[in-house]
C-alpha cells in the first residue's frame, strides 16, 4: 500500500486498535518485524515455520497489548451448564484453594484474537468505502500467545521495556508525545502497565515505514526498573537476578513447572505455595502492575480459585472438559500437572 492512501490505512489501523481498548499498539513495516525474527532465530527453530504462518506473503504487522483484569468472576453454573459445561468447582469457605494465575482467569488471548479480528473488520470497511483493494479476511492473520517473539516485537514496536521480571512493561499509546519525558517521574509511570498481554496481526499488505504513524524508539531492558529489585526479593525459587540486563531462570520458576508433570526439584516443591496454574508473584511485586478494572473478557471466565481437594481428585478427561475454552485448555497443559498442583496445595494448607 503506497502514498497517502497507505499512511491512511495505518491511522485507521491504529484509530481501531485503540478503539478495541489496546492499551499499546504499533505498526512495523515488514522489513522492520523481519528483521526482528531473523535477530532472535525465529525463522531457524522449526523448519517449515515461514510456510505455516505464510510470512512470505504477509505485509505489515500490527503489534498490540490488552491490560487484563485484575480478577475475573466466574462464569455462572447455569451458564455453562448451557454450553454444555459442567459447573466449576468453586471454593467454599475455609476450603484449601488452588489458585490460577491472574493473566489465565479469562480467556484474555482469546479475547485479543477477537479484538484484532474486529480491528481488521473496521479498517477493511473504511478502506472499502475509500475504494482501496479488499482482502479476505482470512489473510488478516492473528497471534497470541504464540510462537513468535512477541516480547521482542513489542519492544521494536516501542510498546515498552522488558522489567527485571523478564516481562514486558508497556507504556499507553495515548501516554503523550514519542520523545521520553522526565523518566521516573510519577505522571510517567502511571502510563506504564506490566498487566498486559500481547497480540499480533499480519497484514495483507506492506506499509513502508515513511507511511507509518511514528513509534516510540525501542527502550532498553530494564529502562523502567531503575534500581527496583521488588519482583527479585519476592521469587521464592531465585528465578531472577539483579543484573546488568534481566536474568530469568525458566527452569527455576514455578509457572514453568505449573503446566509440566512429573516430579518436581525439591528446591520448587518446597517454595510451591498454593498455584493451580501460574504464578503471579514477581508480577504483584512490581510496581507497574496495573492491570484494569474495566477490563472485560468474553471468554474463558473461570475466575481466581478452585477447590483444591476437587482438582486433586478429577480425572484427565474431566479436567479438559472443566477448562474447555480457558487459557488453560491448550495441550501442552498437562491434566498430571494440575492434579499435581492441586495436591501440592493440599499439602502447604
Ligand atoms: S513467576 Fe513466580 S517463580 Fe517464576 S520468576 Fe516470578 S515469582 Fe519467581
Ligand atoms: S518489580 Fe521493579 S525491578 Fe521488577 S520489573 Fe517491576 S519495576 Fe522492574
Amino acid at each position: 500500500m503506497q502514498g497517502e492512501a497507505g499512511a491512511q490505512t495505518a491511522r485507521w489501523l491504529l484509530f481501531h486498535a485503540r478503539e478495541q481498548g489496546f492499551f499499546s499498539s504499533a505498526v512495523l513495516g515488514k522489513k522492520e518485524w523481519e528483521r526482528v525474527l531473523l535477530e532472535q532465530g525465529f525463522a531457524e527453530e522449526e523448519e517449515g515455520v515461514r510456510a505455516r504462518y505464510g510470512l512470505d506473503e504477509a505485509g505489515a504487522m500490527l503489534v498490540v497489548a490488552l491490560r487484563y483484569a485484575p480478577d475475573v468472576e466466574p462464569e455462572p453454573a447455569a451458564a455453562r451448564a448451557a454450553r454444555g459445561l459442567p459447573p466449576l468447582p468453586l471454593p467454599g469457605a475455609g476450603k484449601p484453594v488452588a489458585k490460577i494465575g491472574r493473566f489465565a482467569r479469562g480467556n484474555w488471548y482469546g479475547e485479543i484474537g477477537s479484538r484484532l479480528a474486529a480491528c481488521a473488520a473496521a479498517t477493511s470497511g473504511d478502506m472499502a468505502a475509500a475504494g482501496l483493494p479488499l482482502f479476505s479476511p482470512k489473510r488478516w492473520q492473528r497471534f497470541s500467545n504464540s510462537r513468535f517473539p512477541e516480547k521482542a516485537l513489542a519492544v521494536a514496536a516501542g510498546l515498552g521495556a522488558v522489567g527485571r521480571n523478564g516481562l514486558l512493561i508497556a507504556e499507553a499509546s495515548d501516554a503523550g508525545p514519542v520523545q521520553d519525558s522526565a523518566a521516573g517521574s510519577a505522571s510517567r509511570a502511571a502510563t506504564r502497565s506490566s498487566a498486559v498481554l500481547l497480540g499480533l496481526m499480519l497484514l495483507p499488505f506492506d506499509l513502508e515505514e515513511a507511511l507509518i504513524p511514528p513509534r516510540r524508539p525501542p527502550r532498553t531492558a530494564l529502562s523502567f526498573c531503575g534500581s527496583c529489585r521488588r519482583c527479585v526479593d519476592a521469587c521464592p525459587t531465585a528465578a531472577l537476578h539483579c543484573a546488568p540486563e534481566p536474568v530469568f531462570e525458566r527452569d527455576r520458576c514455578i509457572q514453568y513447572y505449573s503446566s509440566r508433570a512429573g516430579a518436581l526439584p525439591a528446591f520448587i516443591e518446597v517454595s510451591w505455595q498454593d498455584q493451580l496454574y501460574g504464578c503471579d508473584l514477581c508480577l504483584e511485586a512490581c510496581p507497574y502492575f496495573r492491570p484494569d478494572p474495566d477490563a472485560r473478557a468474553g471468554r474463558g471466565q473461570i475466575g481466581g480459585s478452585f477447590d483444591a481437594a476437587t482438582i486433586a481428585r478429577m480425572e484427565n478427561a474431566q479436567l479438559r472438559i472443566l477448562l474447555k475454552g480457558s487459557v488453560l485448555d491448550q495441550k501442552w497443559i498437562e491434566p498430571e500437572a494440575l492434579r499435581r498442583n492441586a495436591a501440592l496445595a493440599l499439602r502447604k494448607r
